[in-house]
């Protein structure tokens, strides 16, 4: 019996150390998280039209570019870069901003993320279906004739906007939290409408209007919606007077149709610095604001970057170090 008690009393003395133990490794793991990779999406679902970051750290190899695949299709890509941050790991954290293309269809998704060498690593994801305005627009001769008469200057326009919204750089002007560039309560026209042009002379076609349309009479004054570089400032056949600025990695706002440009190409903005006046320069019903974010080339809702940063640092190392 004396027996027993002893063995009782050296078994809890061996429980209370053990658990102390547990308590110190505990206590000890707060300041420091394991080191290990991370990679995930935010938002978590996805929607045709609106962008998302893929955050990544703790891998051996740096990430270097992410593709998109739904339905067995690939829906956008993007190149990652490094945010400037370090998780609570002390691992570098790399993102990548993209978006879905207005054009996608719902389902689910493989979002495959790769490295210089191969694959690192993929994420399930879901893209939500999303419906779009329609409209019918009846085009003037004149309009007609800049839609569709062949002109070497436009096609040279054309690879040069595309050369531009194609980049992927690395500077950080914004955290992709805009504000409305115009003064102006009533758009004419809305993302991602699906239009069908007349043309006077009986024929037609069709085109996904890629931005947001604000009524704005000549003169109205507009300015830049995040800080940014003026990457682009000048007159072009389609879209008039055109200002485009790089605001993130990938990310850049456009302008279109201006009366008066203020700022030059290389110039570098605020959040509220003039651009210019509204205007109906190039193809354009009437005087408005055409204005449109690309995000890795694609075009995205405009509303997606009034509602809150798209590239939240804390929200990001705070999903990052959980
Ligand atoms: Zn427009």
């Amino acid at each position: 019996m004396k027996n027993v008690r002893k063995f009782c009393k050296l078994f809890l003395l061996l429980l209370l150390a053990t658990a102390s133990q547990i308590s110190c490794q505990t206590s000890g793991s707060v300041s420091a998280l394991p080191a290990g990779p991370r990679a995930f999406l935010l938002p978590e679902t996805l929607k045709p039209g609106e962008p998302y970051v893929v955050a990544v750290a703790g891998y051996p190899n740096a990430p270097v570019r992410a593709n998109l695949v739904l339905n067995g299709q690939k829906t956008g890509s993007g190149r990652f870069f490094d945010l400037g941050e370090k998780s609570a790991a002390k691992d570098s954290v790399y993102c990548a901003i993209m978006a879905v293309p207005s054009t996608s269809g719902a389902g689910s998704a493989v979002l495959t993320i790769e490295t210089a060498n191969g694959v690192l690593t993929e994420i399930n994801v879901t893209v939500e279906a999303r419906q779009f305005p329609v409209e019918t627009i009846a085009l003037t001769a004149g309009m007609q004739d800049i839609l569709t008469r062949p002109d070497p200057q436009k096609t040279r326009e054309a690879e040069q906007l595309w050369a531009i919204l194609a980049k992927t750089g690395s500077d950080l002007y914004s955290d992709g939290n805009f504000i409305m560039p115009v003064n102006s309560t009533f758009q004419t026209s809305r993302f991602g409408t699906r239009r069908t042009y007349k043309y006077p002379n009986g024929r037609s076609s069709t085109s996904i209007h890629a931005g947001v349309d604000w009524r704005a009479p000549t003169g109205t004054p507009l300015w830049a919606c995040a800080p940014g570089k003026v990457v682009l400032a000048r007159q072009r056949i389609v879209t008039g007077n055109t200002v485009i600025i790089e605001h993130m990695p990938g990310v850049y706002s456009l302008y279109y149709h201006m009366n008066k440009i203020s700022v030059l190409e290389g110039n570098l903005v605020e959040t509220g610095s003039p651009l210019g006046e509204a205007g109906a320069t190039g193809f354009a019903t009437g005087a408005h604001l055409h204005w449109e974010i690309r995000v890795a080339a694609e075009n995205t809702d405009p509303a997606s970057f009034l509602n809150g940063a798209v590239l939240d640092k804390e929200a990001i190392l705070a999903r990052m170090n959980q």
